[in-house]
C-alpha cells in the first residue's frame, strides 16, 4: 500500500510573509502544487522565506491557472542565525547535488565552494545549487537557506579568514584515534557567544602538503579524522558535519 505523508507540504518563497497576504505561485511552483501535488483549491501548505518563520497558507485557484497562496497563520517563529560555514571542493553533477542536500540537511548556513590543486572541477553551478539547498530546506524543516557564496581559490580563502572562525579541516592523515576529543578543544565560548566553525572537505584527490600546511597556519585550525578508511568526499561531508553538530554545534 502506498504510505499516505499526511505532512502538508513545505514550499520557500521569497516574498514577505504576513497573516491575510497572497503569495502568487509562479509557473513552476503552481506546476508542481497542482500537477504533480495534485493539490487543489484550498488544500494547505507551509510557506517559509528564511526571515519570517513558517506559516500556514491555503491554494486559492484563479482563472487560467493562476495560483496564489494565502497566507493564514504562523505555524513557527523565526529562529536565530545558524553559524555554521561549510567549505568543499566542487564535484561533479551528481555528486556535488547530493552534498549540497546533505550540507543543507545537516545544518550548514553557508556553503563556499573551495578551489584546491586537486579539484576536479572549477565551474560551479550556483543556480542549481540553489534549486538543491530549497529541495533539502523544505523537506528538512529548516526555516532558513544556506547562503552560497562564489567558489574562491583556498589561497584567496585563507588569506581573508576571520580571525576567530575555527577551521575543522578533514584529513584522511590525521590521527583517527579520537575524533570527539579532537573536536572538544574548540568548545569554548567567544563574547559574542558560541564559536563560529567552518568544516572544510578536500577533493577526490586530497590535499596537496602545501595545501595542508597552509591550513595548519590558521590559528584556529583542526585536523580531524573521520575514521581509518578513505571516504569519498561527499560521504566525507555528512560524516563531518554529523560529529561537529554533535559535538559543538546544535546537536548539542
Ligand atoms: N587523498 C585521498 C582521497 C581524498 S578523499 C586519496 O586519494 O587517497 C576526499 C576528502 O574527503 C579528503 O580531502 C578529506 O577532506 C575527506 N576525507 C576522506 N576520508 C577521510 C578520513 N578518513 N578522515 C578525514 N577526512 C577524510
Amino acid at each position: 500500500m502506498a504510505r499516505v505523508d499526511s505532512r502538508p507540504k513545505r514550499l520557500y518563497v521569497e516574498a514577505d510573509l504576513a497573516g491575510g497576504t497572497v503569495v502568487r505561485a509562479d509557473r513552476k511552483q503552481s506546476h508542481y502544487l497542482l500537477d504533480v501535488l495534485r493539490l487543489a483549491d484550498n488544500d494547505t501548505v507551509l510557506l517559509f522565506n528564511g526571515r519570517d518563520g513558517e506559516w500556514q497558507a491555503r491554494l486559492v485557484t484563479g482563472p487560467a491557472r493562476s495560483l496564489g497562496i494565502e497566507v493564514v497563520e504562523r505555524t513557527r517563529k523565526q529562529d536565530a542565525a545558524g553559524n555554521l560555514d561549510y567549505l568543499f571542493a566542487p564535484l561533479k553533477h551528481a555528486r556535488l547535488d547530493y552534498m549540497v542536500e546533505k550540507a543543507v540537511e545537516m545544518g550548514a548556513s553557508r556553503l563556499r565552494p573551495v578551489l584546491t590543486r586537486y579539484t576536479q572541477t572549477q565551474r560551479v553551478n550556483l543556480d542549481r545549487m540553489r534549486k538543491n539547498a530549497i529541495e533539502a530546506a523544505e523537506q528538512c524543516g529548516t526555516l532558513r537557506l544556506p547562503e552560497l557564496v562564489e567558489p574562491q581559490p583556498l589561497a584567496t580563502v585563507l588569506t581573508s579568514w576571520e580571525a576567530e572562525r575555527v577551521l575543522i579541516f578533514c584529513d584522511e592523515a590525521a590521527d583517527p584515534s579520537d575524533p570527539v576529543a579532537a573536536l572538544s578543544g574548540a568548545r569554548t565560548e567567544t563574547l559574542a557567544g558560541p564559536m563560529p566553525i567552518a568544516v572544510l572537505v578536500g577533493p577526490e584527490g586530497g590535499f596537496a602538503p602545501d595545501e595542508r600546511a597552509m591550513l595548519l597556519k590558521l590559528p584556529h585550525a583542526i585536523r580531524l579524522s573521520l575514521g581509518p578508511r578513505i571516504l569519498r568526499a561527499d560521504t566525507a561531508a555528512v560524516a563531518a558535519l554529523a560529529l561537529v553538530q554533535a559535538t559543538l554545534g546544535d546537536g548539542r
